[in-house]
Formats: structure tokens, C-alpha cells, sequence
């Protein structure tokens, strides 16, 4: 067990040599990269998922909002429709 602690390994991710017990187990070996970096590419990808989920949440309330304007399109007149048309540009670049 003591001679375990002496070993190192280099980690893929940040290439540095850090003892073992800084590395997850993983079947008979361990991970290839160390605890810290797996902790910090994991918050990464949560983070990732997270705007891609805001980024699709948007995008719906959009076409929503849209899909219902564009069924009552007929009732507006020119200045309501141009004014729509600006706001339509402005959400269109703020999604972008
Ligand atoms: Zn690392």
C-alpha cells in the first residue's frame, strides 16, 4: 500500500505528473485524467448544457411569440407591422 503513494502518472488533460491518488479508479487502472481535471470538465459540460438549454428555451418563447403575432398579422396596420418587423430584427440578433 505504501509504495503506492509513490507513484505518479501524468494526466492527459493538464499533462502533469501528480501522485496516483490524485486520479479515479477506474476498472483495474485509472482515469487518465486527474480528479481535478475531470471535476473541472465536468462543471464545463454542465455549464455547456446549461446555455444550450437557455439558448433552446429562448428560441422556443420566440417562435412562439411569433407563430401567434404572425395569426394576427392581418389586424395590424402598416406602423404596428414595420414596428413588429424592427423588434423581429432586434430578438433575431440578440439570439445570434
Ligand atoms: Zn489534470
Amino acid at each position: 500500500m505504501s509504495e503506492k503513494l509513490n507513484e505518479f502518472k501524468q494526466c492527459n488533460a493538464c499533462d502533469m505528473e501528480k501522485p496516483i491518488d490524485e486520479f479515479s479508479k477506474r476498472g483495474k487502472g485509472y482515469s487518465a485524467a486527474c480528479k481535478e481535471c475531470v471535476k473541472q470538465k465536468g462543471a464545463a459540460t454542465r455549464e455547456k448544457k446549461k446555455a444550450d438549454k437557455q439558448k433552446s428555451d429562448t428560441r422556443t418563447a420566440f417562435n412562439e411569440h411569433w407563430k401567434q403575432t404572425a395569426d394576427q398579422i392581418d389586424t395590424f396596420d402598416l406602423t404596428q407591422i414595420s414596428d413588429l418587423l424592427k423588434e423581429y430584427q432586434k430578438q433575431i440578433k440578440n439570439m445570434m
